[in-house]
């Protein structure tokens, strides 16, 4: 089983012992535990294209169901030649958390297929989209599965295979896919809604444990979609961002550092280890960074980032997760007895399918909103979502990791109990 399957699911078993108490039928509990950790449908199957040379090429693909007892599946479909069917599986897994602490009325899927698609040509490119778009036309639709972009594919992905699903079945149903360009029925605010969603979290969790936003310092991990919004809106925020990093290096100044260089920098394509150094600024490796004497590191660019290699030198006071699992189970336990906060992935980085389900609802109303509107919804979503996980983390005395999971398998399993599931 891979690591990141293995922790999903000892993150559920784990839950469910704090979560027993509250279900006095304990046969039924274990029932639904069971469903919790197995998903309710895998797609597995071939999909060829014909490649430059002449010759097919066939390429596996995936589609994991994972739970819908709270609404129609809804996830990503990942294009990278190390996706393999218990990854997916752990990621449809880690879906249904997320809809499920975000409050949104969605279960979770993944998608995936196994390509290099820097190794494609554009025309293949859109071959092989097609073709998947195929094979999971029967599992999909507004109603049923809503997949939506993740690594290594964009909104130009999801306009291919939404024309050859409508192309299938004959009307338009633009609330089948998400993640689409805004001339197809994208939604405003979705490109930057992660990072933003991410500062919304940060701003809650310092007023709720009164840090003072004016003398937090902050180091972030990864400058892509992710990393680059959030330090925008932390600094608009008030925060000090005095780190940054991409996978070429890492910049510090302890003094802070002017974002919308960072920016300009990036805008051209630059790599952090040629940023120019002035007034203090210097460069430092991506282990240093996580290493600095900051209160608040986010890492925002790859699972596994912080370890039991590593987690001894932590000295942040809070590790804020954007990436998706950036922290192991071993590391998250061992900053918990040490008393840092960490506060969780399905939570901090749900803005990006809180904004998704909002361009679903637009997509059915066929009537669209303004920036400020996604806004608005967005920060009243992610707020409830971090307000009901503090009551929790208060309440039982646990960490924001167990109390974001604990809401999310309560709000799963009592979807299943309501409909006779378990
Ligand atoms: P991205 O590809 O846009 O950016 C990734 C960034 O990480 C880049 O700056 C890259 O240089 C950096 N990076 C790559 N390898 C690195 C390394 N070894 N050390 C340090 N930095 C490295 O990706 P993204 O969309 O910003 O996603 C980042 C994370 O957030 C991923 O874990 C992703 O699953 C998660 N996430 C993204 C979204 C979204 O809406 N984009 C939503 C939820 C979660």
């Amino acid at each position: 089983m891979n690591s990141m399957l293995e922790a999903a699911l000892t993150q559920i078993k784990e839950t469910s012992t704090i979560l027993e108490g509250d279900y006095p039928d304990k046969k039924r509990f274990k029932k639904a535990i069971e469903a919790v950790l197995t998903p309710q449908r895998v797609v597995k199957g071939k999909v060829s294209i014909k490649v430059v040379s002449g010759k097919r090429k066939i390429f596996q693909a995936f589609r994991i169901e994972h739970n819908d007892a709270r609404g129609p599946f809804k996830g990503g479909i990942r294009f990278h030649p190390n996706v393999n069917e218990d990854e997916v599986r752990a990621l449809s897994t880690l879906m249904s958390l997320k809809c499920a602490v975000a409050g949104i009325p969605y279960g979770g899927a993944k998608g995936g297929i196994v390509v290099d698609p820097s190794k494609l040509t554009k025309e293949e490119l859109k071959n092989l989209s097609v073709e998947y778009a195929k094979f999971i036309t029967p599992y999909i639709g507004p109603w049923k599965d809503v997949p939506a972009p993740d690594v290594n594919t964009d909104g130009q992905i999801m306009s291919w295979m939404l024309e050859t699903y409508e192309k299938k079945i004959g009307y338009q149903a633009p609330a089948t896919f998400t993640g689409k360009p805004i001339e197809l029925g994208g939604s405003l605010g979705r490109t930057e809604a992660t990072g933003q969603g991410g500062v919304y979290v940060l701003t809650a969790y310092a007023k709720a444990k009164k840090i003072n936003i004016k003398t937090s310092t902050v180091a972030v991990q990864g400058f892509g979609n992710v990393g680059s919004y959030f330090v925008k809106f932390a600094s608009e925020a008030g925060f000090k961002i005095v780190a940054v990093s991409d996978s070429s290096s890492g910049i510090y100044n302890p003094k802070g550092l002017n974002i919308k260089t960072l920016w300009e920098f990036k805008a051209k394509g630059g790599a952090f280890k040629e940023f120019p150094l002035k007034n203090g600024t210097k460069l430092i490796t991506n282990a240093g960074l996580l290493e600095l004497p900051v209160t608040i590191l986010v890492p925002a660019a790859l699972e596994n980032s912080i370890t039991k290699e590593n987690m001894e030198k932590i000295s942040a006071k809070v590790v804020f997760e954007m990436a998706n699992g950036p922290t192991t189970s071993e590391a998250d336990a061992y900053l918990f007895k040490k008393g840092i906060d960490v506060i969780p992935d399905i939570l901090t980085n749900s803005g990006g399918v809180t904004v998704s389900y909002f361009e679903w609802v637009q997509n059915l109303n066929g009537y669209y909103w303004t920036l400020e509107k996604v806004n608005e919804q967005l920060k009243k979503t992610i707020i409830k979502a971090f307000d009901d996980i503090d009551k929790i983390v208060k309440a039982k005395k646990i960490s924001y990791r167990r109390g974001a999971n604990y809401l999310s398998i309560k709000r799963i399993i009592d979807a299943m109990m309501l409909r006779g599931r378990v």
